[in-house]
């Protein structure tokens, strides 16, 4: 093995100079020493290959060295062949036990010690082989395991945002989890076009507060860049990095230092329309972001739109059936409650009202000859005057109670924790604000306001025998009946 550098230890001046002579003969760096501090001399600077060292001269090594040797990292490896005498005194056997790998007895032949020597070398190279082998095998260990760590994590993001959350909890979230796991500081989401003026901030976690915000894309080529590109763009060090020349001017400037070492920016489409940047950062005082980074927060933005996209269908569908439920339940001429919604309402207000035991009153509204108006001013009219009492009623009642159309120029109203004498009051009140309420006709002819009265029956609970909401409504229709009978314009019981 040439090139090796052997370390020559040896008292006698003659022997060392004979022996280093003929190993460089052979190829070897020789490095000579007389005594232990000159082999010391060299334990910073230099890691031979082999130590030979002569153990025949008293001064040679010191008591201690070997074991000084051996406690020094970088030459606890270094083989130490022996020249001994034979048989092997006690100091030669100490240093065996020492550590020393090997003795050779003197006189020696020259062959002999070149055997030796290149044995020690070769089980030397092999020891430092098997030595790097395991060190890459505990890198190996160390990267997997904290790959599947980091795979743990994402795995724990993903469930996070498949659930049930909208949309701006899920931005929130993704900047949240996404910092912590990379151990990062900045970290944000930002909504924006390749051709937009402006992008905004939807979520960033070095400062929640910062929500829906305005930025200049200008100021970030980076996300302009990512936008463009339709892919991530990774900049370790945006002081050397082109891109940036320009912000760096305007920010030198402005005598201003954001302090960004290193950025990455990671396009996503949340649909046709709508497309945004994850944005990393991190700060001078950081170490800067790499392809690591970039696939792991490529992998949370992927999952995270889908879980947007799945999000945002569910507000549309939401949003669409509150209002077909509101459809459902409203009169489209007056928008009160119509006749089913009203039967649902009320069933729940009787329940109530048997629960913490207190009255409820209904009133069955229903305006005096009604035909009339239709007939002489026509149906459109009609449906103004409806419209017109509808607006009255919800100007009368207090936000508990319910206001319906129950059919035609029937209205219903219920006022829950009212009893009877309330109740009379309220509707002699909703009575003479019609009986004073005039309505323009609207016609050309300058005399064109009517005036309308109603009668209203009135039925309690409890009463004897009401239980259902049809039976509530049934006994005000009947005193809806008698205060017809008594000549319209009148309240009945
Ligand atoms: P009464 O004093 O006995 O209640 O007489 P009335 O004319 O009000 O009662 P009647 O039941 O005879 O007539 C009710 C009228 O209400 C008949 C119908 O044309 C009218 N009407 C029902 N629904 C609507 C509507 O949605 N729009 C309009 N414009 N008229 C309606
Ligand atoms: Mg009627
Ligand atoms: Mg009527």
């Amino acid at each position: 093995m040439p090139e090796a550098v052997i370390l020559a230890a040896i008292a006698d001046e003659l022997l060392l100079r004979t022996v280093s002579w003929f190993l460089k003969e052979h190829g070897y760096d020789v490095l000579e020493a007389s005594d232990s501090a000159g082999i010391f001399e060299y334990l910073d600077s230099t890691v031979p290959d082999l130590l030979l060292l002569d153990v025949t001269a008293d001064t040679m090594p010191d008591p201690g060295a070997l074991e000084r040797i051996k406690a020094d990292v970088p030459w606890r490896d270094m083989p130490v062949l022996l020249l001994a005498t034979l048989p092997p005194d006690d100091n030669t056997i100490r240093l065996l036990s020492l550590g020393a790998t090997d003795f050779i007895g003197k006189p020696f032949r020259v062959r002999e010690l070149l055997a030796r020597i290149q044995v020690q070398l070769r089980i030397h190279q092999m020891l430092v082989e098997a030595r790097t082998e395991l060190r890459t095998a505990e890198e190996e260990l160390h990267r997997a395991r904290s790959q599947a760590e980091s795979q743990k994590k994402l795995v724990g993001i993903l469930n996070e945002v498949s659930g049930d959350f909208t949309p701006d909890e899920i931005y929130h979230l993704v900047v949240r989890r996404a910092a912590r796991a990379l151990n990062i500081t900045h970290c944000s989401l930002i909504l924006g076009q390749a051709d937009d003026e402006q992008a905004l901030v939807s979520s960033a976690f070095e400062n929640p507060a910062l929500r829906n915000l305005e930025i200049k894309l200008v100021r970030y080529p980076e996300i302009r860049a990512a936008l463009e590109r339709g892919g991530p763009v990774l900049i370790a060090d945006i002081d050397a990095d082109p891109m940036f020349q320009g912000v760096r001017s305007e920010w030198a400037s402005e005598g201003m230092d954001p302090g960004i070492r290193s950025v990455l920016a990671i396009p996503f489409q949340l649909d046709r329309i709508q497309s945004g940047v994850f944005l990393l950062r991190t700060l001078k005082n950081e170490p800067p972001l790499t392809p690591e980074h970039a696939e792991f927060a490529d992998a949370i933005i992927r999952t995270a739109t889908g879980a947007i996209r799945k999000a945002k269908t569910l507000e549309i569908t939401k949003a669409d059936k509150m209002r077909l439920e509101e459809l459902a339940s409203t009169d489209s001429l007056t928008s009160l409650l119509n006749r089913r919604a009203l039967m649902e309402r009320l069933e729940a207000e009787l329940d109530r009202a048997r629960r913490y035991e207190h009255g409820l009153v209904l009133l069955m509204i229903d305006l005096d000859h009604f035909k009339s108006i239709n007939d002489g001013h026509g149906h459109p009219f009609g449906d103004l005057v409806l419209q017109d009492l509808a607006r009255l009623l919800e100007h009368e009642v207090r936000s508990v109670d319910i206001v319906a159309r129950y059919g035609g120029e029937e209205f219903v109203v219920v006022l829950p924790e009212q009893g009877k004498e309330g109740a009379l009051v309220f509707a002699e009140r909703v009575r003479t604000h019609v009986e004073g309420h005039s309505i323009s006709t609207g016609g050309g002819n300058g005399n064109g306001k009517i005036s309308l009265t109603v009668s209203i029956g009135l039925s309690e609970f409890p009463l004897n025998g009401i239980q259902t909401p049809g039976e509530l409504i049934a006994r005000a229709d009947e005193a809806l009946y008698r205060a017809k009978a008594a000549g319209r314009n009148h309240v009945s019981l």
